[in-house]
């Protein structure tokens, strides 16, 4: 989509500071850390939300392998880390296109406000 701001970072009009990138997923740093690993876990397809994700879509799965792949990368994997995607207003999802935080490197308290 033209006019979002991750579609915008997947086709190179925006920088980012990428972390990991495969054909289906980008992970860059949030450009505002609230850990000291804060990163983004996208799609590199567009889905609005979590629920926008078609049962037989397989994006979730390759959501997961860069999970996996990020937290050793970033060095979080042993210590622990939390993943976060807000969906909707009530949840503060300011960026319409599917993005997981992946955040650790500190003690995160619960619950997440
Ligand atoms: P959410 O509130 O869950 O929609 O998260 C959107 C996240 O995108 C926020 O944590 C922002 O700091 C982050 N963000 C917004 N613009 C950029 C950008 N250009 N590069 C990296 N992260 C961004
Ligand atoms: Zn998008």
């Amino acid at each position: 989509m033209d006019d979002c701001l991750f579609c915008r970072i997947v086709a190179g009009e925006i920088p980012s500071d990428k972390v990991y990138e495969d054909e289906y997923v980008l992970v860059f740093k949030d450009i505002d850390p609230q850990a000291p690993v804060h990163v983004l876990i996208i799609p590199k397809k567009h889905y609005d939300n979590v629920l926008s994700v078609p049962a037989d879509d397989d994006i979730m799965g390759k959501i997961n392998e860069a999970v996996r792949i990020v937290a050793e990368k970033c060095g979080v994997d042993k210590t622990g880390f939390r993943v976060i995607t807000n969906c909707g207003e009530d949840a503060g999802q300011s960026v319409k296109h599917l993005h997981f935080h992946l955040m650790g490197g500190r003690v995160l308290t619960w619950p997440a406000g």
